[in-house]
């Protein structure tokens, strides 16, 4: 069965809509199998964003996942085509550029600040399911 990581990053708990993105996930036919709130360390942040190292963003990025003004919610999803379509109902990763009726097209405009995360590949879906979820029974 197909699984992907999504989370809602800091921006997206503080404004409250960890309930709206789980109801959209749901209300797909999408099977929540894994969820935690935390804080993440900035080892684990610089893992999952290590493609991203060499970007000048990169600091602040880690900064703005760590800091614990608000905490991210991690979660496993399971379906059909789950990554794939997980990634469409996020939007795109530039809110400016993402649809109406898309998680980031309705509630943000900012890249910095897009509330959102999910796996953009089977290989990074299995990455960051470790990553973020990586004791034994965890999920
Ligand atoms: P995500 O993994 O968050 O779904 P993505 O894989 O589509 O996004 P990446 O290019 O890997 O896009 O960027 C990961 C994250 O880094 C973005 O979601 C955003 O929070 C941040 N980011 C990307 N580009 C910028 C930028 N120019 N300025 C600030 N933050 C950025």
């Amino acid at each position: 069965k197909e699984r992907t990581f999504i989370a809602v990053k800091p921006d997206g708990v503080q404004r409250g809509l960890i309930s709206d993105i789980i109801a959209r996930f749901e209300r797909r036919g999408y099977k929540l199998v894994g969820m935690k709130l935390l804080v993440p360390s900035q080892a684990l942040a610089r893992e999952h964003y290590a493609d991203l190292s060499s970007k000048p963003f990169f600091a602040g990025l880690v900064d703005y996942m760590t800091n614990g003004k608000a905490p991210v919610v991690g979660m496993v999803w399971e379906g059909p085509s789950v990554i794939k379509q997980g990634r469409i109902m996020l939007g795109a990763t530039d809110p400016k550029a993402a649809g109406p009726g898309t998680i980031r097209g309705d509630y943000c405009l900012t890249i910095g600040r897009n509330i959102c995360h999910g796996s953009d590949s089977a290989e990074s879906a299995q990455k960051e399911i470790s990553l973020w979820f990586g004791g034994k029974g965890e999920v």
